[in-house]
This record gives structure tokens, sequence and C-alpha cells, in this order.
């Protein structure tokens, strides 16, 4: 395999909540790095840490201990107003629901999105984005009028109108049944081979984290394994 270039890196990095004997460490010591158009599933239990190193990767946490960078910049040095705009550069996430503005219709959803992002090319027509998801059709429908997978799609298109270099997703199936939780999945897929983001994608399913380039096993915030597809 081509080294990649790296985008993101988090070092060392430790997180925890709550202060004495409350204390959770929910990440501890971990290391990452993330290259350029690289896939990466973070496979692992409820409470093992997925969300928070998502979280973390983005600029969303700061951790307790350790370092986050992006494109360079060290994340966990900047203040939340300086974190935040760097996150705008570049940074989409997908959750498990959908998430979106239940009074703003799928088109208004996207234009939203689209509005606020940062991204160096924010002229993305909402309508063609929803085109990519195949969503033509539901242009006109507000969130209550959708299902599950078309919404998920609707969320997909948020995130490409944001032109990720980072697509952070986490548990993006976990409310989907299995077959329309394929074809979210084989979605993005599609979207990385085409548009080459890197994307990072939680998930306690193993057959979802076969899929990934590379698989990062968490157990109680350590990484207790990686592997590497044999592709
Ligand atoms: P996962 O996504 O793998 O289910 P999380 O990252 O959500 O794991 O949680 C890891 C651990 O950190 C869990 O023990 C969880 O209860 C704890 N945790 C996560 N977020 C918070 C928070 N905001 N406050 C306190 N504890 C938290
Ligand atoms: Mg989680």
């Amino acid at each position: 395999m081509t080294r990649r270039e790296a985008i993101a890196a988090c070092h060392e990095v430790t997180v925890s909540y709550g202060s004495g004997s409350a204390s959770v460490v929910a990440l501890a010591d971990v290391d990452l790095t993330i290259g350029r158009g690289e896939s990466i599933a973070l496979w692992g239990p409820s409470g093992s840490g997925k969300t928070t190193l998502l979280h973390v990767l983005g600029g969303l946490v700061s951790p307790t201990l350790g370092t986050v960078s992006w494109k360079g910049e060290l994340l966990s040095s900047l203040d939340a107003r300086a974190r935040t705009r760097a996150r705008a550069r570049g940074i989409a996430y997908i959750f498990q629901s959908a998430n979106l503005l239940p009074h703003f219709t799928a088109f208004e959803n996207v234009a939203f999105a689209v509005d606020v992002s940062e991204a160096a090319d924010r002229n993305r027509d909402p309508e063609e984005l929803l085109s990519l998801v195949g969503l033509t059709a539901k242009l006109d429908a507000l969130p209550a009028e959708l299902s599950g997978g078309e919404a998920q799609r609707v969320a997909i298109a948020r995130a490409l109108g944001q032109r990720p270099e980072l697509l952070l997703c986490d548990e993006p199936t976990g409310h989907l049944d299995s077959d329309t939780g394929e074809r979210v999945l084989n979605l993005i897929d599609a979207l990385h081979d085409e548009l080459g983001f890197a994307f990072v994608t939680a998930t306690h399913d193993a057959d979802v984290a076969a899929r990934f380039d590379r698989t990062l096993e968490l157990s109680d915030g350590h990484v207790v394994d990686e592997q590497t597809a044999q592709w």
C-alpha cells in the first residue's frame, strides 16, 4: 500500500469525564493517524470510547491529555471559536439519527448546511447533492414524510454539502433495518470512491467494520487491536 499523506491525527489522547471517584476514562492513550482518503472503522462494544474518539477527531471534545491535529493545525491548542472555524473547513458528521431540522424540507435542510459551510467551494447545488443520493423525488418532503433510510440519505447529502475531506460517521446505520443499512453503507462507499474524502465510522457491527481499509478495535477506551484489510 502506498503511504498516504496524513490529514488528521491524535497523539497519546486521553479523555476523562468527571473528577475524583466519579471520574470515567473514556479514552486512554490513543494514537491514530488518518491518511487522505482512507477509510477506518472504530469497532467495539457500547461504552468502549468510539463516539468520544470521533468527537476528539472532529474537535468537538478537547482531550484531557494529548494532542489532535487537523490538516497540520493543532486543534487541541486552539480556543473553542478557532476550533470551530478549523472544523468548518472540511469535517462533516453523520450521526445514528439523521437529526434533520423538522420544519425544513429535504432541500432546505441541505441548502442550510451548504450556506453555513466554510468549504472553499460553497456553491454546491442542494438539488445536485440530493440527486447524488437518489432523492430527486423528495426535494420538497419534510423529515416526517421520509423513511429512515431516506432521512439518512438527506443527512449524507447535507454532509457532502460541506465538501468534507474527513467524514465522521457515528453508527450511521444503527437505526436502520439491515437491508436499508446495507444500501446506506454502499452509498457512502460509492461516494467515498468518487469524492475521495477520508472517513471514520464508529460501529459495534463486525460485518460493517470489515468493509474498511483499517479497523481499530476499542475496549474500555483502549485501542486493543488494529487490522488492515488485505485487498
Ligand atoms: P461508545 O460510543 O463506544 O458507546 P462513548 O465514547 O460514548 O462510547 O463512551 C465511553 C465512556 O465514556 C462510557 O463509559 C461513557 O459512559 C463515558 N462518557 C461518554 N460521554 C460522557 C460524558 N459527556 N460525561 C460522562 N461520561 C461520558
Ligand atoms: Mg457511541
